[in-house]
């Protein structure tokens, strides 16, 4: 069963179209029969895309830090719950359990997560897709200053393009599967 990686807020924004899209994502994953790697959390819009995906009869692997345990509250109802030793644990079993990654709305875990694996990409480690969920444009201003750093000659302008860009969560779904990570295996399947 391949699987997609989610990063994501811990937190629930008072932007609503931003759960909206958390649970239409969850279902999007659920209806095309992928397994849900995320950071296992009950809590923000980690739970609500959790939620979402097992509300469809998905599947779930959460992955959580031991010391996280009380403040992210894993959901006792994930079909599977990894405990690591620590946050680097964490991002390298997520990474290596997925086949592809989207980013959605988040804070600083969100971004690190997301830069990490942006640049484990780039530099060749990691041969899977990676893609943004733009809703209500939340992350323009950071393509905008991955812009500057193309400008300034430290990013190449294929990787900056790297990821793929969407509004839309069935649309970035589809494009992410179009990825020979996915082609691949299909054919195997
Ligand atoms: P945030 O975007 O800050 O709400 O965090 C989203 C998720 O990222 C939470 O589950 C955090 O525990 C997680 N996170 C934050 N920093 C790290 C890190 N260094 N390694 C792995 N996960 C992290």
């Amino acid at each position: 069963m391949q699987s997609i990686c989610v990063y994501l807020g811990a937190k629930t924004s008072n932007n609503h179209h931003l759960s909206d899209a958390a649970t239409l994502l969850g279902h999007a994953i659920a209806n095309a029969g992928y397994r849900l790697v995320y950071g296992g959390s009950s809590q923000g819009l980690m739970g609500i895309l959790a939620h979402a995906v097992m509300a469809r009869g998905g599947v779930v692997t959460g992955v959580i830090p031991q010391q996280l345990i009380d403040q992210e509250k894993p959901l006792n109802t994930l079909d599977e719950l990894l405990v690591t030793h620590s946050m680097q644990e964490r991002k390298l079993l997520m990474e290596q359990r997925a086949d592809g990654f989207i980013v959605m709305p988040g804070g600083l875990g969100t971004l690190e997560e997301a830069f990490e694996t942006w640049n484990a990409i780039k530099l060749g480690i990691l041969k899977k897709p990676i893609g943004f969920l733009n809703i209500d444009g939340f992350f323009d201003d950071l393509f905008s200053f991955i812009e500057t750093c193309v400008h300034h000659g430290f990013v190449s302008l294929a990787q900056a393009n790297r990821p793929k860009r969407h509004t839309d969560p069935q649309l970035l779904l589809t494009e992410l599967m179009q990825h020979e990570r996915f082609i691949k295996q299909d054919a195997l399947a």
